[in-house]
């Protein structure tokens, strides 16, 4: 299976998910592919970031492929963020909640552009509050149609319905996403472009088990309620990027 939400890095100034952590965790739980980004992102020298991501993407024995999490600090610093692709990345990955994005505004459109320019997905964290819901996306989405855009967790699951249904370059990832609203996504016609994402290993945050015994819990509790078939296109078959 893959897996398109993982991370390395620091978390909200109290955890740390190293490289090593992550890299065992996803061979343990066998995931044979994953896209990551680091958390670290903005609260440390783009140096120590650079390095978390070397680090991890050389001890996953090729599993492990990155997204460069991109701040609107970086961008100013470098307005095509060339400074910061020192190397091949996956897709670019904003976090809307964590930094203060206009939704629609010049810099993030501009990313989009870069986005396009580079033919790269761009996915946004969803949720939290008013400026990262779902739905502030639906513009930008519109705007980018030939930009793969992945909304994060699918928050709020109206908004993202609504989204995905106008915009068919717009996909979700199902990590922290209830059961009930994956079910939904199915029930709506829009599970060809849902996308397994864990936050792996995020989790450790918010609960006390621990996070290998959570994601099993999870690949059943979503197999269960999918089916073998769509659970295998939401883990495997949708990740066509
Ligand atoms: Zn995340």
């Amino acid at each position: 299976m893959q897996d398109f939400h993982v991370h390395t890095g620091h978390f909200k100034g109290k955890l740390y998910f190293s490289p090593e952590e992550v890299a065992e965790g996803m061979k343990a739980l066998s995931v044979e592919r994953y896209y990551f980004s680091s958390t670290s992102t903005g609260s440390v020298p783009f140096s120590e970031v650079r390095h978390e991501i070397e680090e991890l993407i050389s001890l996953s024995e090729g599993r492990a492929v990155p997204f460069l999490w991109v701040t609107p600090d970086m961008l100013e610093d470098s307005p095509d963020l060339s400074a910061y692709f020192f190397r091949d990345f996956v897709g670019i990955k904003i976090h809307g909640y964590h930094h203060d994005w206009d939704p629609y505004g010049e810099p993030l459109r501009r990313v989009l552009a870069i986005a396009r320019d580079k033919n790269l997905p761009v996915m946004f964290h969803t949720g939290g509050c008013e400026r990262s819901d779902a739905g502030v996306y639906m513009n930008i989405c519109r705007e980018f149609p030939d930009v793969r855009i992945i909304l994060a967790h699918g928050r709020p699951i109206d908004e993202c319905v609504a989204v995905m249904k106008e915009c068919p370059n717009a996909w979700a990832d199902i990590a922290f996403m209830g059961v009930k609203n994956i079910v939904r996504l199915r029930d709506e016609g829009l599970i060809g472009r849902v996308l397994w994402g864990s936050d792996f290993p995020v989790m450790r945050c918010f609960y006390d088990i621990p996070p290998d015994e959570y994601y099993r819990k999870r690949v059943e509790e979503v197999r269960e309620a999918l089916g073998g078939e769509d659970f295998s296109r939401i883990t495997q078959d949708n990740f066509t990027l």
